[in-house]
């Protein structure tokens, strides 16, 4: 799916979407995002000076790749804003893990049938194998391993688990949009 890792932000709602100017005045504000990056996916900008106030980087600081090594090189550390997708999207990992059941927190791990079985019709519904619990895909807890959704903001270059997001930019993020978003990681 993917080549270059990534840490993603999308709303806790898997329907929510936005205009893409409204996250990125609001996050410009901030100075999270910084100049606009061209060369990149359309609403592809720049680390803003801010950046590394809200992002967290764990264990020795990375040598993080923060201008494009050279043209048509999209392997550094930039932020595409991307909105307005059709319909929920699957995000995240694609293999070698298990989300959880939302009740009982047991793993479940048919989940990649449950999946395809939602993304064919969004009515369908689950049972869990441990609780029984009566569930549908966007329920199932991912962790922060995966999303659907319809609007992602996607830091490239980062590493799972390798940058987190502060507290502060998470509540930043819903000020700015009136709603809650979570973070997760796509492996290369
Ligand atoms: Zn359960």
């Amino acid at each position: 799916m993917s080549n270059i890792s990534k840490l993603l932000f999308t709303p806790t709602d898997h329907e929510q979407d936005f205009p893409a100017n409204l996250l990125i005045e609001g996050l410009r504000t901030l100075a999270w995002l910084g100049e606009a990056f061209p060369n990149g996916p359309a609403n592809s900008f720049l680390i803003g000076t801010d950046f590394f106030k809200y992002i967290t980087f764990l264990g020795c600081a990375p040598a993080m790749q923060l201008e494009p090594p050279r043209e048509g090189d999209l392997n550094f550390c930039f932020i595409h804003i991307n909105t307005g997708l059709p319909k929920p999207l699957f995000r995240g990992h694609e293999a070698r893990f298990v989300p959880r059941c939302p009740e009982c927190r047991l793993g479940l791990s048919d989940w990649q049938t449950e999946l395809a079985d939602w993304q064919a019709d969004h009515q369908a519904t689950f049972s869990c194998p441990h609780c029984a619990a009566s569930l549908t895909v966007p329920q199932v807890n991912w962790r922060e391993k995966a999303a659907l959704g319809r609007c992602f903001i996607e830091v490239y270059s980062v590493y799972p688990h390798e940058g987190i997001p502060t507290p502060a930019f998470l509540s930043h993020l819903s000020r700015i949009s009136g709603v809650e978003w979570k973070y997760f990681y796509e492996p290369a």
